[in-house]
């Protein structure tokens, strides 16, 4: 086949948010290789009705790879699974959504090719033919640029908001059914009931206003300063991941890739750097204030009003002015 090829991922018949993100990544790499690109789904039978969704995209083929033993997530079956459809497929770029499935069972499918993952991509740009994957490192104050060049299959997955789903071109797409050889006594694990969070108490999808506070208020004590202008501004409150990690903040009001996607009309981050796993959660505000003692942090590339200074003086300052004007 040669081309592209999205592994997407779905539980119990429900995608990943993160599945077209993938497919528009490969079909973006694909138009600059100017090359085919496929999709596959795998799973048990719900394979079928998630892979009809898929048809609907410009893709060359959609894979359904069905197998009972797939049904509930392992990663000795997957890994078996995949593994079999890129040696039946030959594509030259195999591409994943970068969630906690991928990164467990991913790696070991690229190493029976005796390759690597290029795991968590913010970016892929064909320079001089060849792909270029773009990881961050130090918490995103670099990006390295990693080239995919001699043996193929090249092996990477993307992270979340990367790439825009609702990028995923429209077409029509064969489907065709592969059909894994898995034997049941080399799956290692036996899969539990997946794991459910708490219902949720605070549902900051429908706020209007959301204010949220980060690792620049230093500790738990200091958390009511923001709390006091989140009232003032009638706010509902939220964090970056290590105010909630640190249990200052209840999980539920985590905003990120691993806490809650938000849209709200205004959005002040508060002592938060902009990390790309916080950014994917809230960058679809309508308005954006950051409040940062650091010229240089990357939450004022997304800002649409941003403050240089000490949170301590700001903060208290805007929320006497906020109650000000709202009497
Ligand atoms: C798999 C994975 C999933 C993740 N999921 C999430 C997620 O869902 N949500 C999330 O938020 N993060 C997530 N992260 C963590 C993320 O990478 C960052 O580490 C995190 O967002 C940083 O939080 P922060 O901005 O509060 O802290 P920091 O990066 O430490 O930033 C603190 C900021 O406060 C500023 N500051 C300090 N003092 C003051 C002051 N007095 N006044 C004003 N500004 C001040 C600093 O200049 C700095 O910019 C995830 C990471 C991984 C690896």
């Amino acid at each position: 086949m040669s081309g592209v090829l999205a592994i997407t991922e779905q539980r119990a018949g429900e995608w990943s948010r993160m599945s077209l993100e993938t497919v528009a990544a490969a079909q973006q790499l694909a138009r600059d290789l100017g090359t085919n690109v496929s999709a596959a789904v795998v799973g048990g039978a719900e394979v079928e009705k998630l892979a009809a969704d898929l048809a609907s995209k410009k893709l060359e083929r959609v894979w359904t790879v069905r197998h009972d033993l797939l049904a509930d997530y392992t990663a000795d079956a997957f890994t078996a699974a995949v593994e079999q459809l890129i040696r039946k497929t030959s594509p030259d770029y195999v591409l994943f959504p970068h969630t906690y499935q991928v990164r467990d069972f991913a790696p070991k499918v690229a190493t029976r090719f005796n390759q690597v993952l290029i795991s968590d991509c913010v970016g892929i740009r064909v320079d001089g033919g060849a792909p270029v994957f773009v990881r961050q490192l130090f918490q995103g104050k670099l990006n390295a640029d990693v080239r995919a060049e001699g043996n193929t299959p090249h092996f990477a997955s993307v992270q979340a908001g990367a790439f825009r789903a609702e990028q995923a071109e429209a077409g029509a797409a064969q489907t065709e059914a592969f059909a894994p050889q898995i034997d049941a006594s080399a799956i290692r694990v036996k899969p539990d009931k997946p794991f459910r969070e708490a219902a949720r108490a605070v549902d900051l999808t429908a706020a209007d206003i959301i204010v949220s506070v980060g690792r620049g208020i230093r500790e738990k004590d200091n958390i009511a300063i923001v709390e006091k202008l989140a009232e003032a501004l009638g706010a509902e409150l939220a964090a970056s991941r290590p105010i909630c990690d640190n249990g200052w903040l209840p999980m539920e009001r985590q905003v990120g890739s691993s806490g809650q996607t938000v849209s709200p009309k205004a959005y002040v981050a508060v002592g938060i750097s902009g990390a790309i796993q916080h950014l994917v959660g809230m960058k679809g505000a309508k308005t954006i204030v950051a409040i940062n003692k650091d010229p240089d942090a990357p939450i004022f590339e997304v800002a649409d009003y941003g403050i240089v200074g000490d949170l301590f003086e700001v903060v208290p300052a805007l929320t006497e002015a906020v109650k000000k004007i709202r009497g």
